[in-house]
């Protein structure tokens, strides 16, 4: 995927400078950042952002084949989730078991996931169908000095929704195991690929229990 992506990327002038007979040539061979230079018309300034978008997918390129392995559990991972651009954490779509519970954008609250031994402190993005989609935000009242924010209990983990850092993009429909960035246990979690746009992906079916 990252060579028709890099191809787009190149000048499109197919003026063979590089040695190659045209731009998607020169994609199709170009596996080493250091190789970018053989175009020269990538050198002029108007091209310097486009030389940086070549390097970061030729970077993910080779991250596919790095091993990702889970620090608590010595699992191996298929990809790591990050957060989506500009946010804290992955997101987590959380269903407390206390149908008591309300929630509201904003609040902060902690709570610990099913199958998971360590309490979480979450702020609320969204609430919908009886599901909070949250940020993890850590135990942020401990620097404050401030009282911990409200134990809702143990919730059910239902969604995860990230961008895969490292690791193989998968399919819709890939029953997968992701290493979340955020763990703070570093645990391979399981799940189930339900929407993906490029290297964003929507994980549901969430488990710990890995096979
Ligand atoms: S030198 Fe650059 S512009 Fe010319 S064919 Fe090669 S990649 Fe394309």
């Amino acid at each position: 995927m990252a060579k028709s992506e890099i191809a787009k990327l190149l000048p499109g002038y197919n003026c063979g400078e590089c040695g190659q007979k045209s731009c998607r040539d020169f994609a199709s061979v170009l596996v080493n950042v250091e190789w970018i230079s053989k175009c020269p018309i990538l050198q002029q300034e108007k091209f310097k952002g486009r030389v940086k978008q070549i390097e970061e997918l030729l970077a993910l390129d080779r991250s596919k084949d790095e091993e990702i392995i889970g620090v608590l559990d010595g699992l191996k991972a298929d990809f790591s989730l990050a957060p989506l651009p500009g946010e804290p954490s992955c997101r987590e779509d959380l269903h407390p078991f206390d149908i008591s519970v309300v929630l509201n954008p904003g609040d902060v609250f902690r709570y610990r996931p099913l199958g998971c031994p360590v309490t979480h402190f979450a702020k609320v993005l969204k609430c919908s169908h009886g599901l909070a989609t949250v940020h993890l935000v850590g135990p942020v009242h401990l620097l404050k000095g401030s009282p911990p924010p409200e134990d809702i209990g143990l919730c059910m983990v239902a969604g995860f929704e990230g961008v895969v850092r490292r690791g193989k993009v998968p399919e819709v429909g890939q029953t997968v195991k992701f290493l979340p960035e955020h763990c703070m246990m570093q645990k391979v979690h399981s799940g189930v690929i339900v929407h993906s746009e490029g290297r964003r992906v929507r994980i549901e079916g969430i488990d710990l229990k890995v096979w």
